[in-house]
């Protein structure tokens, strides 16, 4: 976590105008990518997330193929012209630990076992990063699953919450995301009342540590009517 002399809240105001607890202009659109089994794209104010499923399907080669489940696999990419300055191609340490904590995040919301010998395929690519890619990226993971129709017990929602200049925020942005005191990405199953990811980065107390999950877990259902929605509008059209 970084310094810095700016003051990223000024007068009960964030950088760019939110209140503390309000989540960014979120869009979600399924079925954007006609080739793949279920897609969506997911957008978190300027962080943008596009996922693509395929499967279940057989998974080759056969020795890795489960008797008793399928797989999940979860690719979770940054795009070398989604920041600033041009991020290295290929999967980095950060991007390889977001794949598997992602993946576990959504396992629990599947009926693997039910599809023996196959893998579901997750890719997700972050096109443009402003903070909290990771739990952008889940719910685009999560709204291409159901859009493929693989059977789910409910959506997984995804949000971030911290602690900034004293305040509990919610949604990091990234320059918020760079200068926090602490930030926590959550996952989280909504009918399973499960929380299926939960990281920190930085320093908290026990306590402010349970405000900030309560205060994301509240939040979070407003990212879960907008993932409702943007599903019933792909089957209404
Ligand atoms: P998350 O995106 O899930 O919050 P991190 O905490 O690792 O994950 O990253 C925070 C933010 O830092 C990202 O959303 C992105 O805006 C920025 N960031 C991450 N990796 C890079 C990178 N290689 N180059 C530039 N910015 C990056």
């Amino acid at each position: 976590m970084m310094k810095t002399d700016e003051k990223l809240i000024i007068k009960g105001k964030r950088i760019d105008g939110r209140k503390p607890e309000d989540v960014r202009k979120m869009k979600m659109e399924v079925g954007v990518i006609p080739n793949a089994e279920g897609s969506a794209l997911v957008s978190f104010g300027k962080t943008t997330a596009l996922a693509s499923v395929y499967g279940p399907r057989p998974l080759h080669p056969r020795h890795l193929q489960e008797s008793d489940t399928g797989l999940l696999r979860y690719k979770y990419d940054m795009a070398t012209f989604s920041v600033d300055e041009r991020k290295r191609p290929g999967p980095s340490r950060r991007e390889i630990e977001i794949s598997k904590v992602s993946r576990e995040a959504l396992e629990p919301a599947l009926f693997l076992k039910k599809f023996p010998r196959t893998v579901v395929d997750v890719f997700v690519e972050i096109l443009q990063a402003d903070g909290s890619t990771r739990v952008t990226a889940i719910n685009a993971a999560s709204l291409a699953l159901a859009d493929a129709g693989v059977p789910m017990r409910d959506l997984v929602v995804g949000l971030s919450g911290g602690m900034l200049d004293g305040k509990i925020v919610i949604d990091l942005m990234g320059k918020e995301d760079n200068y926090c005191d602490a930030d926590i990405p959550i996952a989280y199953l909504p009918s399973k009342k499960e929380i299926t990811l939960l990281q920190m980065d930085g320093r908290l107390t026990p306590e402010e540590t349970k405000k900030i999950v309560r205060d994301v877990l509240h939040a979070s259902k407003k990212v879960y009517e907008k993932q409702v929605e943007a599903l019933k509008k792909k089957y209404s059209e």
